[in-house]
């Protein structure tokens, strides 16, 4: 019997706010242990939440991206569950009346991921399980901004998984709404999957896998899962429901919690934060600053002309698009600038491994470089040399370097021809075959020229000159 899974897709992803979602401690990542942390955050009796203006537009921003519908009408829930990283004992979170539903994510091979709803909560915070015997918890990330993105079982393999995961990252990322990195947390991902027999209706008992903790991880995580659930459909038996956990270094995943574990929420409204309704005129204007998505991007560099490998590094992330777009202006060519900002910048980038936006070069050097050579007066290698000469002394002049490593270009019609008639002199041999016809021994008379002339002389003029000459002019 053949088997077709049905893959939904849980993400957690942390919204980039300045402060936390119900008080004003700092929303950051990497400080040390229970610092960034008040009474609210570690659940002291009596405080009182208040809602982040902030995480509710980029709530709303993010919606916009994925093309979801704004709930007029939201609220907040608690859900409780007891756990040493969760002070108060409940999360606040959405559960009936999340604040967006709808929308999707087009994948490359057509289909439509559509989303079930989107909802703001609070994170909590984190055990260190790394000291012995002992577990620590550090509250510096107990309430951080939350949206949970949920799909409709539309996705029906690892790749649509991974292709879904990629888009998504791209677009919030776009967007502003989130840095969505999987090392620092600041995206997470559970997937529910299940398999059912091709042709008969209905899906098949679903699993759901955590501890994801790369896009790779999860494809190998459904991998697995697919093939386990087919081998006990085959073999007669049946999947039961339950949570389970990838163990990747295994290469498996194993019984986390049954159904019949499962804990009941109790949720009920927050009586602390009163209900919100979103105001129309308010998402019109979050819609107005939406920044432009990676798409809308490729389809404006691409009639540019620049071609798909820059298309792929430029939107990379918002950042190489923001760079090449303050080159292309500097310099006024767009290819140009592609050229040098996937090249030179690029590969400085890579070595520095820094985000564009904290290179140690600006676009302004960068097209100062570029104006040497487009005038002649630099070498393409010899302009990359002073790219690398001012990333090393900032402060100096594309120029003033360019005459500093004595690289300028010898353009000078005179002095080319004096070096060529001399070459030609010295290899009667290569120019009487090159006139007998053996056009290749122009090649060495070219490097021979280049040679005497240190590699300086404008390569163009030297052929020109070295045409002239051999032609006998
Ligand atoms: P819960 O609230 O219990 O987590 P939901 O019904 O909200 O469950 O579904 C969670 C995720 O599981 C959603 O992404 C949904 O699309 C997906 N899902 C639901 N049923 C199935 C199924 N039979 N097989 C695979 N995924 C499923
Ligand atoms: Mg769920
Ligand atoms: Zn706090």
């Amino acid at each position: 019997m053949e088997f077709r899974p049905t893959i939904g897709l849980e993400t957690h992803v942390q919204l980039a706010t300045a402060t936390k979602l119900f008080c004003g401690c700092a929303n950051r990542f990497g400080d040390a242990p229970n610092t960034l942390v008040c009474p609210v955050c570690t659940g002291q009796p009596g405080v009182l939440p208040v809602l982040n203006r902030q995480a509710l537009e980029l709530g709303i921003r993010a919606a916009l991206a994925l093309d979801a519908e704004l709930a007029p009408f939201t609220k907040f829930d608690r859900k409780h569950y007891f756990y040493p990283d969760l002070p108060k004992g409940f999360q606040i979170s959405q559960f009936d009346l999340p604040f967006a539903h709808g929308g999707g994510i087009r994948l490359d091979d057509g289909t439509f991921v559509r989303l079930r709803r989107i909802h703001l909560e609070e994170d909590a915070g984190k055990g260190i399980h790394d000291r012995g015997d002992s577990t620590l918890v550090d509250l510096n990330r107990a309430g951080v901004p939350l949206l949970e993105i949920v799909t409709e079982p539309d996705v029906h393999s690892s790749e649509q998984a991974y292709d879904y995961l990629t888009k998504l990252k791209e677009r919030l990322r776009f967007a502003g709404i989130s840095e969505c990195d999987m090392e620092k947390g600041s995206l997470r991902c559970d997937v529910n999957v299940s398999i059912h027999p091709v042709g008969q209706d209905g899906f098949g008992t679903r699993c759901e896998i955590k501890n994801l903790n790369s896009f790779a991880m999860v494809r190998r995580a459904l991998e697995y899962e697919i093939a386990r659930q087919t081998q006990l459909l085959e073999s007669g038996g049946r999947v039961v429901q339950e949570t389970r956990t990838w163990r990747d270094a295994e290469g498996r995943t194993e019984t986390m919690r049954s159904k019949e574990e499962a804990q009941d929420y109790r949720y009920f409204p927050e009586p602390d934060l009163p209900p919100l309704t979103i105001d129309a005129q308010l998402i019109a204007a979050i819609r107005t600053q939406l920044p432009e998505s990676a798409d809308t991007r490729r389809a404006r560099y691409q009639a540019m002309g620049l071609n798909s490998e820059e298309l792929q590094t430029l939107t990379l992330d918002r950042a190489s698009g923001d760079w090449f777009e303050s080159l292309a202006k500097a310099c006024g060519e767009a290819k140009a600038a592609a050229v040098w900002t996937c090249g030179e910048v690029n590969r400085l980038r890579n070595e520095r491994n820094c985000s564009f936006s904290d290179l140690p070069i600006t676009p302004a050097q960068v097209a100062s470089v570029i104006a040497l050579a487009k005038s002649g007066r630099a070498s393409v290698s010899a302009a990359r040399q002073v790219f690398n000469a001012l990333v090393a002394s900032p402060s100096k002049t594309a120029d003033s370097l360019l005459n500093e490593l004595g690289l300028e270009q010898v353009s000078d019609t005179g002095a080319i021809e004096a070096a060529v008639a001399e070459v030609l002199a010295a290899n009667e041999k290569a120019v009487a075959e090159y006139r007998a016809g053996k056009e290749k021994a122009a090649g060495s008379l070219m490097g021979q020229v280049m040679k005497k002339m240190g590699g300086r002389a404008n390569p163009a003029i030297v052929q020109e000159a070295l045409k002239r000459l051999l032609a006998g002019g």
